[in-house]
């Protein structure tokens, strides 16, 4: 079918007729509809089905025409306008290789209802960045401003660079490391080995993942296309209009990489920081005479005796670039594209997760995305297949280490942050891998064991309690969900807990009976809830997680989820007299709230300096 939005061939044939009266009726200026074969000509790959060319006499005196266009979609999708007889690519920009001039943002929407409207517009707008172009003030700014749209369209290589440093100046040494498939710069060896081996594994025995020097050249201000280096003497050009120490840079690179070297120029554009990528080709151009192979780099000497100043003029010689694309994937682009003021505060913090059930598991992922630098998972438990229906976890780790699977995952989607698993229980937590917790800016557990979290809320009362704990629990049924942080003022996790682990505040009671079913083995108790009611309880505690790393508390409190009430109703349950004072009798629920967690005393707290207990 011709036309896929649904309007169908009639549809755009009656759009056309509407866009066409509109400019007969309302367009002073004088234009004619394009023939098929005209349009095909012009812009072959762009599959236009209509097209109008309209005269239009600008201020400089001259006419110039602009072609509307429709594709074969029309009316969805929007119009385009093109400058007939175009100074051609890189000239002017908004100006494509064949005139097509871009207008409108790619996700521009526009009213598919009124077709002769929007075409008029598109011709208003055209007109009036034609005249703007010919009084040049826009030219150099708009060149500069989206510079990394004018690299694209300059590009030759289809390799793009993918980047790891911090897109900032000054110019620097930087790290490459060239895969079959990518090309990766790193900041140090160090970073890019880490990453290297987080993201495809640790090479076996003593290897490390081999990388080469490469330069970062920061420049005042982005370049023109017309600056856009076509051989290897233009990098050179460019270091010499940045300053000495970036011509010393692309020298001191040229002369220890014996090969090719990789240069990344980066400027600040409008949108932020931006980073292209520039490898010279004059040592790969090997020359086949005399049936053996040149080095046309170090010929004439030793590799190792090749002296700076020839390495220098070789490389950067009248031999052709690669110009190629540079993927960010820096932990300030992937956490936020690099505008989320967070990000940099997230990634010093160490979290520690324990418990990676289906809680657990689901917190750890949102704080990984989140973008905090540090997470050790810690879990003692395999992955059964009764877990799958609400963990992170599938198949292939059954039978498997929970925390140990969660950390091999995360570390590989993830190679720019640090993932460690740890396969033990909460006691060995407490009594053996003090570092880890005191290293940690928070805790967050989430084992559903009282016999854990009792034996963590002991640690953490005799510690002093100066890093803050997040506790993550559900009611039955996912029907209420709590995240209690205790901070170091306020109520201790006993507190406001019973010394079997009942919690003093119940937001649900189930009239109808236990809510827990037991499975067809001894002991084994469990309440029957999907991932989907429990994203409601994973959201409530990584956000209070998220809070507490961002801005630390002094005093406890209780955040709670409650699910709507006609959910609770029909599986037999109903809210607490303490729900109902904190909600509102009338409360459809389906909301959060907050409590106070108040100090009173508990047998835990009076550990504090009592010397006879050990945590354990
Ligand atoms: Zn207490």
């Amino acid at each position: 079918m011709r036309n896929v939005a649904g309007y169908g061939a009639l549809g755009f044939e009656r759009s056309v007729v509407r866009l066409e009266a509109a400019l007969r009726e309302r367009l002073p200026a004088p234009h004619r509809r394009l023939n098929p074969e005209e349009i095909d000509v012009a812009y072959r790959h762009r599959n236009f089905e209509r097209g109008w060319r309209i005269d239009m006499v600008c201020s400089d005196g001259a006419t110039r025409q602009i072609d509307l266009l429709v594709g074969a979609s029309f009316p969805a999708g929007y119009p385009r306008t093109a400058l007939v007889d175009s100074p051609g690519q890189l000239v002017w920009p908004h100006v494509e290789y064949d005139g097509v001039l871009c207008l409108l943002p790619i996700m521009a929407e526009v009213d598919a209802e009124d077709p002769g409207s929007v075409g008029l517009n598109l011709l208003g707008r055209s007109a009036r960045l034609i005249e703007e172009l010919i009084k040049g003030d826009i030219v150099e700014r708009d060149f500069r401003e989206e510079f990394l749209t004018y690299w694209f369209y300059a590009r030759d290589s289809g390799k793009k660079v993918t980047s790891l440093i911090d897109p900032a100046g000054p110019s620097r040494e930087v790290r490459v490391w060239r895969g079959h498939e990518m090309v990766i710069v790193g900041e140090t060896q160090e970073q890019l080995g880490r990453w290297l081996a987080n993201r495809f594994g640790k090479l076996p025995g003593k290897k490390k993942y081999h990388s080469e020097p490469a330069a970062l050249v920061w420049l005042p201000q982005a370049p023109l296309p017309s600056e856009y280096p076509a051989i290897g003497a233009d990098l050179m050009a460019l270091a010499e209009g940045a300053g000495a120490e970036d011509v010393e840079l692309l020298a001191g690179i040229a002369s220890s990489a014996n090969k090719d070297v990789l240069v990344l120029i980066g400027a600040d554009g409008r949108g932020g920081p931006g980073l292209i990528a520039v490898t010279t080709t004059a040592a790969g151009m090997s020359l086949a005479r005399h049936g053996r192979v040149e080095k046309p780099l170090s010929k004439g000497f030793t590799p190792k005796g090749l002296p700076a100043a020839v390495a220098t003029s070789r490389l950067y010689s009248a031999a052709p670039v690669s110009k190629a694309e540079v993927s960010r994937a820096d932990a300030a682009w992937i956490h936020g594209r690099g505008k989320d003021l967070r990000t940099p505060t997230l990634l010093a913090k160490t979290v520690t997760v324990i418990g990676c059930g289906s809680v657990g598991s689901s917190v750890a992922a949102r704080l990984v995305r989140a973008g905090v630098g540090t997470s050790n998972l810690v879990d003692p438990d395999d992955l059964d297949w009764s877990n799958l229906g609400r963990h992170e976890l599938g198949a292939g780790s059954v039978g498997k280490n929970k925390a140990l699977e969660l950390a091999g995952r995360f570390q590989k989607d993830f190679p720019h942050l640090s993932i460690n698993g740890h396969n033990v229980g909460a006691h060995a937590l407490v009594g053996g891998y003090q570092n880890l917790l005191a290293e940690s800016d928070l805790i967050v557990s989430m084992t559903g064991s009282w016999d854990a979290e009792g034996a963590i809320n002991r640690w953490h009362v005799v510690d002093g309690r100066g890093t803050p704990i997040v506790y993550g629990w559900t009611e039955s049924r996912a029907a209420a969900g709590h995240a209690v942080t205790i901070a170091a003022e306020g109520g201790c996790l006993r507190c406001g807990v019973g010394a079997t682990g009942i919690p003093h505040f119940q937001a649900c009671h189930w009239p109808a009976g236990a809510a827990t079913i037991e499975e067809p083995a001894c002991g084994n108790h469990f309440t029957p809830y999907g991932a989907v009611e429990l994203g409601f309880v994973v959201d409530l505690v990584a956000e209070a997680a998220l809070r507490a790393l961002i801005d630390p508390p002094a005093q406890s409190h209780h955040d709670l989820w409650l699910a709507q009430s006609d959910r609770l109703l029909t599986s037999g349950g109903a809210w607490s007299v303490a729900a109902r004072e904190l909600i509102g009798r009338e409360s459809a629920g389906g909301r959060t709230a907050s409590r106070g967690w108040l100090a009173n005393d508990c047998p835990a707290c009076s550990l504090v300096g009592d010397a006879l207990i050990a945590p354990v």
